[in-house]
């Protein structure tokens, strides 16, 4: 619990509220913003308003102010989050991960850089050239992976279109000595490019050491993927043709293969027939544009994901040995989309809140775990805690043989042709008795007088419905094999190795590529394993309003946030175990005043005794268990009365 600021601010810990209800919550939450106290705890959970405006709370003397203290001791921010992580892992050698979600606009990359940006601060101070350069690079990595991995949507100028989680590895003397990034499902990219940034980007690559051919090929993709958005098809007699030849020999140049082959794999694509032959089907006009959007894409994803694993190859740490350098410690900072939930919500959002349930899952594990290795540790009796357990919805989406991902992979690997109504049909007939899923049938649309079809899931954070269409096309790699070889053949060894995929011929390529929702799901199992076995901290961003602005706190989407984001289940995990603990020395040094027997010194034999004799002069010794090094206090309010007596004297 953060020390209390004046009353005026609201309350700086939401497990202080008298009551948990949203109404309670919300009034706090807003109090709070409209006097600019943008963070505000649930127990060691921060909870961050975007501000919308420059705030002076990130200078020197702030990072003065949290470093080496107690959660407890400042108004809350992220710096004290960062500084408990720290301590975990410096003090006690745990490797630890701060856990930032929320939605596109709320604040998540902003604090996952002040939080690097405090971790830089109070690392290294011998200065040592070294860390020193593995600082730097690790902060130049933001950068580029902005400058490629970020867009300006509707919702936010600088949109993070990617999950993004680093580990930074540390030394026994806490020092940074490397890190490593794993990005997660990139959505559609369309880059920032003003001239300023592409100057701050091309320095930021020269200092992580890409090198120069490295960097024109980078440019040379870029311009390849320009020149395919304005590539136009046309059919003439039956036949289709690139609109002007300029462009593919444009594209040839560009990606060092022959203007041939490039036409060639936009017009054409070669498949196995039954008997072994290989033949080459021309394309009508329409799958023509699909294989060139597909190719554009491809050529995005390929290049952010080569340029993730160069930044890796970089920071990697080398030549570390546990034996003479101490036990590698680790901070991870996953700064990943929250829920979504939209009028119109596809595939991509099917992912995303499947990737939010298993955070939840984790989240609630983790959090039960430590509270009751707490209490083992300090020899208090567990308590029960009762709480809505996800487990159910995540089995619903990734169940072997019976999930929806399930469902899906099985439809796309069909032979023939299977719509996404279809593919619903059989999610129905499987799943349709499930208690989280219910698919709607809904009245035709007067364009298309066809029954557009949808499901829903019942989700931990509210009802999403998920409209079918496109789901399959997006769940298949939709890229013609042709595209891969073509890019495999470039005499460009960047490109080259960028498709490796493109060695195999036609009558090799048997097995299926892994689909986008199972690669998807592989890849949060994996970072959920990587998460579960660290000591977690959480940031949990909200975004007060849709237009930007640093004064408006709109109620109704700022409730919708803290009901999906699980805030209040949050709270009441908290409360329902002890809200509140201290060492006995703190807790005699905060309210030994408020006590004649240990005022102004006790005569107890021990800090224990002592505190037991103010809990018992304000009675309230039900509401509280004595650990062997702390304090428990079950309800909040008998910590008012000590503030307030506190305050009073
Ligand atoms: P996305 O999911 O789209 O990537 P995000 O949650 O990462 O969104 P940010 O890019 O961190 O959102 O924040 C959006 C904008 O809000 C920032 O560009 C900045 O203008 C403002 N902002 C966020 N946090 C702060 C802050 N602590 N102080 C001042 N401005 C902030
Ligand atoms: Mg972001």
């Amino acid at each position: 619990m953060a020390e209390l600021e004046g009353l005026e601010f609201g309350k700086s810990d939401f497990v202080l509220l008298d009551e948990v209800n949203m109404e309670q919550f919300m009034e706090n939450l807003k109090l709070r913003f409209e006097k600019a106290r943008i963070y505000t705890f649930i127990g060691e959970v921060v909870v961050s308003v975007n501000p919308y405006k420059q705030m002076d709370i990130y200078g020197k003397e702030a990072i003065d102010a949290y470093r080496g203290r107690e959660l407890y001791e400042n108004p809350p921010h992220l710096y004290a989050v960062a500084d408990a992580a720290y301590k975990a892992m410096k003090r006690r050698a745990k490797d630890t991960c701060i856990v930032i979600s929320g939605e596109s606009g709320a604040g998540k990359t902003e604090a996952s850089k002040y939080i690097m940006q405090y971790i830089a601060a109070i690392t290294n101070p011998s200065q040592r050239a070294e860390v020193e350069s593995v600082k730097n690079v690790l902060l130049k990595s933001n950068c580029v992976l902005e400058a490629f991995g970020n867009a300006k949507t509707n919702r936010n100028d600088n949109s993070s279109r990617f999950g993004k989680y680093m580990d930074i590895n540390f030394n026994f003397n806490g020092d940074p000595t490397g890190g490593h990034i794993n990005n997660y499902l990139e959505a559609d990219t369309t880059s920032n490019n003003d001239r300023s940034n592409h100057r701050a980007v091309l320095s930021a690559l020269q200092v992580i050491g890409f090198s120069e051919e490295e960097i024109d090929s980078i440019y040379r993709i870029l311009g390849t993927i320009l020149i395919l958005g304005n590539l136009q098809f046309e059919t003439d007699s039956e036949s289709v043709q690139v609109v002007g030849l300029e462009a593919v020999s444009h594209i040839a140049g560009l990606t060092t293969t022959k203007p041939d082959n490039v036409t060639k794999s936009l017009l054409f694509r070669t498949v196995a027939t039954g008997g072994g032959e290989v033949i080459e089907k021309g394309h009508t006009e329409k799958e023509a544009c699909f294989g060139r959007d597909a190719f554009a894409k491809a050529l995005y994803e390929r290049l952010f994901c080569w340029i993730v694993a160069r930044i890796n190859a970089v920071i990697e740490v080398k030549d570390y040995n546990p034996v003479l350098h101490g036990k590698n410690t680790v901070i991870g900072v996953l700064d990943i989309y929250g829920f979504e939930i939209f009028e119109n919500n596809s595939f991509e959002q099917f992912c995303i809140n499947y990737c939010n349930e298993k955070l939840q899952q984790l989240f609630i594990e983790l959090i039960l775990r430590q509270e009751q290795d707490e209490y083992q540790r300090e020899g208090i009796t567990w308590q029960h805690i009762d709480y809505f357990n996800n487990q159910i919805i995540v089995d619903l989406v990734e169940q072997p043989h019976k999930g929806i991902i399930s469902v899906l992979d099985e439809a796309c690997l069909t032979v023939g042709k299977v719509t996404d109504t279809i593919c619903l049909e059989s999610m129905d007939a499987k799943l349709g008795q499930h208690p989280h899923y219910t698919s709607r049938k809904l009245t035709p649309s007067d364009k298309t007088m066809e029954f557009h079809r949808d499901f829903r899931i019942r989700h931990y954070a509210g009802d999403v419905t998920y409209s079918v269409e496109g789901f399959l096309d997006k769940n298949k790699d939709p890229l013609f094999q042709d595209f891969k070889r073509l890019m495999y053949n470039s005499s460009n060894p960047v490109l080259k190795e960028m498709w490796p995929d493109g060695q195999l011929s036609i009558t090799e390529v048997t097995k299926r590529p892994l689909t986008a929702a199972t690669l998807f799901k592989n890849s949060i199992v994996a970072l959920v394993d990587k998460l579960g076995c660290k000591e977690p901290y959480y940031v949990r961003c909200i975004k007060p309003n849709e237009m930007k602005s640093p004064v408006l706190f709109d109620d109704a989407r700022c409730q919708h946030q803290v009901a999906y984001l699980g805030l209040l289940e949050n709270v009441r995990v908290r409360r329902a175990g002890f809200a509140y603990r201290q060492p006995y020395a703190r807790f005699l040094q905060r309210y030994k005043m408020t006590c004649e027997y240990t005022w102004p010194n006790h005569l107890m034999e021990t800090d224990r005794e002592a505190v037991e004799a103010i809990v018992t002069q304000h009675g309230f010794q039900d509401d509280v268990a004595y650990g062997h090094t702390k304090l428990f206090v079950r309800t909040p309010r008998s910590l008012f009365t000590l503030e307030q007596e506190r305050a009073a004297l």
